[in-house]
């Protein structure tokens, strides 16, 4: 018998593909979580007994989880952010933790320009208007000449950088560690927050980054601004945006990612018409998904060879 695999990534399970064929070519033994949704800690606990491997998505996957199975070797997590992976205990434990950094960029920029256009023409609102019998137009603005700031530039940012060139807008972009992107002008966080038409959130969630966009961010930012998430719903502190939005600060907001995911059923940010929300989709697109999969397939075996990946998260896990 191979190795056994445990595969709780929603959209790696859908759609066929490459990864399907390394997993079997390699007689892989696939435990496939039978939940149409993130597993929380005690839904993974129940799985993961015995599993050399595990091909994660957002699921909590906790020191407990990680230390339930003697056997696991490779955690490959489905995407990028690895906010939802106890990377400690991962280490300690001497589990390597993959991730799929370039796979879902372009997709990921291309919602959050999406979401900009959607939000500058009043999209939404317009189509709920015609398909509600009705035809009165919603007046729009356009995104040519507005300045689009990024918090944080690196792969995301720097592909919604490049495309938004095109569009037009002047780009500026705050970032601790990226320095240069061409096209675009780096500036302080304050100085961002005070120029910007359009703020697009592209950090990782971690401590620094928690509530980066708080009362005292939205305060410094142009009457009128509209603002985007789709890095981590941590970042952006939602209490605090909603108030913005209703005292007419904040013009719109775009939230595909959100503290706690799926968000409550009456979250107030669900009433207001000038609010966009999608699911947590910026890399549900085929192409992102068949990449993600065949990258986080491709570490997952390496390391059940025994070979090193190259997208590993905890390097140090090799100094052990
Ligand atoms: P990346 O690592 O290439 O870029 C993140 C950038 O943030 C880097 O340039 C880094 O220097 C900067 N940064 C980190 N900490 C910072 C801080 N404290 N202050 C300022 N800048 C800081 O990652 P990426 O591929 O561009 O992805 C960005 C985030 O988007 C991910 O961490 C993930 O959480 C999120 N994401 C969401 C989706 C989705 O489906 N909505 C998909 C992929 C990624």
């Amino acid at each position: 018998m191979g190795h056994r695999v445990l595969i709780t990534a929603r959209s790696f399970r859908k759609v066929r593909g490459e990864h399907w064929d390394l997993l079997e070519g390699e007689g892989c033994d696939v435990v496939n979580s039978p939940y149409d949704r993130p597993l929380t800690e005690a839904e993974m606990l129940d799985l993961v007994g015995g599993v050399h491997g595990a091909v994660v998505g957002m699921d909590e996957v906790t020191t407990r989880v990680i230390q339930a199975s003697t056997d696991f070797k490779v955690i490959a997590k489905h995407g990028v952010g690895v906010d939802n992976i106890d990377l400690a205990a991962a280490t300690a434990a001497g589990v390597v933790v993959t991730n799929t950094p370039e796979a879902n960029k372009v997709a990921v920029a291309e919602l959050t320009i999406a979401l900009m256009l959607a939000l500058a023409r009043r999209l939404v609102k317009q189509h709920q208007v015609v398909s509600g019998g009705g035809w009165a137009r919603q007046m729009g603005t356009e995104l040519a000449g507005k300045t689009l700031g990024l918090i944080g530039c690196g792969r995301i940012g720097h592909e919604v950088a490049k495309r938004v060139r095109i569009l037009e807008m002047e780009v500026v972009f705050y970032d601790q560690y990226t320095l240069e992107v061409s096209g675009a002008r780096q500036v302080s966080l304050d100085e961002l927050l005070t120029w910007s038409d359009y703020v697009s959130v592209h950090v990782p969630h971690t401590l620094e980054t928690h509530h980066i966009l708080d009362a005292e961010a939205f305060a410094k930012m142009k009457d009128g601004v509209y603002v985007i998430n789709t890095a981590r719903g941590g970042t952006v502190d939602e209490t605090a945006l909603y108030e913005a939005i209703v005292a007419g600060k904040v013009a719109g907001a775009a939230l595909d990612v959100r503290p706690k995911e799926p968000p409550s059923p009456d979250d107030p940010l669900n009433t207001l018409e000038n609010v966009i929300l999608t699911p947590h989709a910026g890399a549900t697109t085929r192409e992102a998904v068949l990449r993600m999969a065949k990258t986080a397939t491709e570490s997952l075996l390496a390391v059940l060879r025994g070979e090193r990946p190259t997208n590993v998260v905890n390097p140090e896990v090799y100094a052990k």
